[in-house]
């Protein structure tokens, strides 16, 4: 049976996925295996086809700390949370209930559940630990010409010759702005940083400079807005 995973469900694995993009998956999950499907369980697809549950790892050292992320799903007050397990606790955010013990088979202390509502709401998840604070903000470096006109050049971000100087553009207005010279992971938080600013679209034009990342590379890195 074919199947998709719930809006906010895609959404928030495509963040922490972004926010971390070292982090172990090794118990992540999605769709329940035959264990699951004996019995009622978010995992399984609902009447729609959608699955409505995801487990993310336990992975502290690869920034996914769970304890921390289910504080912050549950102080979130996102009314899409159905219910939040870790750890031997279980916070039905629905119902407006505190953390109470769980106490089945699985303690769930290598991975999160998550729950969601019966919601098609796929925007993104306002959690301090993904979104991160504060957002970086780069002055404009008015100095360096702008780039040569052309018909991708509204829905593009460029990176222009020696790779510190960068347009950046949301499609209506366009600015310069000047990143460091760090390794391609900072260059790319950087950049992710500014999207999530809400600035630029994630769609980056490299001009001269594949020695510092390619196209694919820094477009990986970057969130889908
Ligand atoms: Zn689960």
């Amino acid at each position: 049976m074919s199947w998709t995973l719930a809006p906010a469900l895609v959404t928030l694995r495509r963040q922490v996925d972004a926010a971390f993009p070292a982090r172990s998956k090794a118990s992540d999950g999605t769709i329940g295996d035959t264990a699951h499907s004996a019995r009622r369980s978010d995992h399984n697809p609902d009447g729609h086809g959608v699955v409505r549950a995801v487990d993310i790892t336990h992975d502290p050292d690869g920034g996914v700390d769970c304890r921390l992320l289910a504080g912050q799903l549950a102080a979130s007050g996102d009314e899409r949370i159905k219910y939040v397990i870790w750890d031997r606790r279980i916070r039905r955010v629905d119902r407006g209930e505190g953390w109470r013990g769980y106490h089945g088979a699985n303690g769930h202390t290598h991975h999160l559940h998550l729950s969601v509502t019966g919601s098609n709401d796929g925007r993104p998840w306002n959690l301090p630990m993904l979104v991160g604070t504060p957002p970086l903000y780069v002055p404009p470096a008015p100095a360096i010409p702008a780039p040569t006109p052309s018909e991708e050049e509204d829905t593009m971000t460029w990176l222009i010759s020696d790779g510190l100087q960068v347009w950046l553009t949301n499609g209506i207005e366009r600015r310069a702005v000047t990143l460091p010279t760090d390794d391609l992971g900072t260059i790319a938080d950087k950049l992710r940083q500014v999207v999530f600013l809400g600035w630029a679209r994630n769609a980056v034009k490299a001009d001269g400079v594949p020695e510092v990342a390619t196209n694919a590379q820094i477009l990986a890195s970057i969130p889908v807005r």
